[in-house]
This record gives C-alpha cells, sequence and structure tokens, in this order.
C-alpha cells in the first residue's frame, strides 16, 4: 500500500474510533514562530483534527513571548483537565530554550513524546515504524542504518529499530562517505534523517530488496526535497513530498488517541 492509501485507511479507522467516543479528545497547539514549513505543519495538524472529529485549538503567541510567560501557558495547559494532549511547535524564538520547554511539558500530556519520562514515541520515527509493520516489514536480525542522530528524530528512530531487534547502526556529519557507501550497501533498511536535499544519490549502492525511509525535508525553489535522490532501484523508498511527513501527522492524532485510552 503507498503511504497515501495507508492513510486513508488509517484515517477512516480513526474517525470510527472517534465517533464512538463519549468525549472527543482534544488538542491544543501552541505556535510561537512566523516560520513558514512550521505554519504548513500546523495547518495539516488542524486541518487532519478537523477531518477525524479531534477538538484542536491554535494558541498563537507573539514573537517577543518570554521562556517565563509560555511556561505559565504550559503551566495552565498542563492543569486543564479540557486539554488532553498538547505540543508546543518547533522552531522556538532564540530567547527561549527548547529543552527547558519539552521538559515543562507534563509527560502524560507529552503527545510530541519529547519528554524523557513520556510513555509515548516521537511521532516522526512512531509513525515510521507503524507504516514499516503494516507493509509487513520484517526488522528482527536486519541490518538497519540511520543517518541523523538528532534527539526527535534520528536517536528515537534507532532505539526503535533496535527494540525490533535490529543491528543498528547510526551515522552522522562525522562518517566518512567511505564508510557511508559500506554500511548502506549491506543495509536492509535504511532511515535517513539529515536534512540535505539529495544527499544520498544513485552513486550509493543499496540491495534490491532495501527499505529507504526518506525523513529530510529540503525546500528550494522548486519545491520539497527528500535527503535522498527519488527514483532508487530497492524494493521500497519513501517519497518526498507525501511521505513520511503523513505518518509523522497520523502519528501524532494515534498519540492523542493513545493519551485518552489510558484515562
Ligand atoms: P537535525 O537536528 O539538524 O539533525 C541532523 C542530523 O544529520 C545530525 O545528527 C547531523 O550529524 C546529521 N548530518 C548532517 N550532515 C550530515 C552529513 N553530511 N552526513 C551524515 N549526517 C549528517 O535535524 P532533524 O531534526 O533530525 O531533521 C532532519 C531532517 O528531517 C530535516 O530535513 C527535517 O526538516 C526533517 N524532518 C522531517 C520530519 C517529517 O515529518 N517528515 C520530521 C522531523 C524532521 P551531527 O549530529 O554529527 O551534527
Amino acid at each position: 500500500m503507498t503511504i497515501k492509501e495507508y492513510i486513508k485507511a488509517r484515517k477512516e479507522e480513526i474517525k470510527s474510533e472517534v465517533l464512538k467516543m463519549e468525549r472527543k479528545p482534544s488538542l491544543v497547539i501552541v505556535q510561537i514562530n512566523e516560520d513558514e514549513a512550521s505554519k504548513a505543519y500546523v495547518k495539516g495538524k488542524l486541518k487532519d483534527a478537523a477531518e477525524l472529529g479531534i477538538n484542536a485549538r491554535l494558541v498563537k503567541l507573539p514573537l517577543e513571548t518570554t521562556e517565563k510567560e509560555l511556561m505559565k501557558v504550559i503551566s495552565k495547559l498542563n492543569k486543564d483537565k479540557k486539554v488532553d494532549g498538547f505540543i508546543v511547535q518547533m522552531p522556538l524564538p532564540k530567547q527561549i530554550n527548547e529543552e527547558n520547554v519539552k521538559l515543562a511539558v507534563a509527560p502524560e500530556k507529552d503527545v510530541d513524546g519529547f519528554h524523557p519520562l513520556s510513555a509515548l514515541n516521537p511521532c516522526t520515527p512512531q509513525g515510521i515504524m507503524n507504516y514499516l509493520h503494516h507493509e509487513g516489514v520484517e526488522f528482527l536480525g536486519k541490518n538497519a542504518v540511520v543517518i541523523g542522530r538528532s534527539n526527535i528524530v534520528g536517536k528515537p528512530m534507532a532505539k526503535l529499530l533496535l527494540k525490533e531487534s535490529c543491528n543498528v547502526t547510526v551515522l552522522h556529519s562525522k562518517t566518512s562517505k567511505e564508510d557511508m557507501k559500506r554500511y548502506l550497501k549491506n543495509a536492509d533498511i535504511v532511515v535517513v534523517a539529515v536534512g540535505r536535499k539529495h544527499l544520498i544519490t544513485k552513486e550509493f549502492e543499496f540491495k534490491p530488496s532495501a527499505i529507504l525511509v526518506d525523513v529530510g525535508i529540503n525546500r528550494d525553489e522548486e519545491g520539497l526535497h527528500g535527503d535522498i535522490e527519488p527514483g532508487m532501484k530497492v524494493a521500497l523508498q519513501t517519497p518526498v513530498p507525501g511521505g513520511v511527513g503523513l505518518l509523522t501527522r497520523l502519528a501524532l492524532m494515534e498519540n492523542l488517541l493513545k493519551i485518552n485510552s489510558t484515562k
């Protein structure tokens, strides 16, 4: 199933799940930026929520909001019984420390899965795993390579693959191209989360059975591009756009439902 077909089918399932709920799940998105990409993400999340029957609202704060002021908003949302989950849309203005914000969100309301005590996983790696499972991808004993080691994508992705008993290798900016080629040649599952347009080109060799997951979103005058050149000769390559971004959005709604089901 393509990602678009999978999303459509999962949305139908979620919609009927929400319809059966006595009280609709509620989501709040806090945004403190004028970033074009963030605006598009927020719009997408609100659209998904509306489509699924989830109550979602946007709290937009001015760019000059201080960390103390944001903490007050977070503390209020943490206590608000009508709010099941909320996210603070990244990036944040320079005067606010992102790590402090991630730690301030109550773990039981942390739909983004960023808090170290959150029972939920960050949406991008969780969304990817859900899709790969749905596609029947085998993990046990397979060679998985994750390129990128950020706290929101690379590291949690590696952790989830390890949990499935993959042999996981994490590569990063200090990995030589020669080593990267060597690891990728033997990989069964590859997840690239770097943010460099077509970092992985056809110059790299892959197994024909390889699964390539492209997390990268790189914008230029021509539009959106992934970290992997399109059209690799492999079993599965996720597209950009219309790939991991959609899986991430879906996982956010699934995380919200998980919070609701544990109440
Ligand atoms: P990040 O925090 O900037 O991390 C990038 C990682 O890539 C770092 O670990 C860095 O290594 C590594 N890297 C940089 N240059 C490299 C190179 N030449 N070769 C190998 N590794 C290299 O980024 P992020 O937040 O993880 O996001 C990565 C990309 O995914 C971005 O394009 C972002 O927009 C996209 N993204 C998409 C979604 C989605 O839903 N589709 C969600 C989140 C992120 P060092 O640690 O050594 O610096």
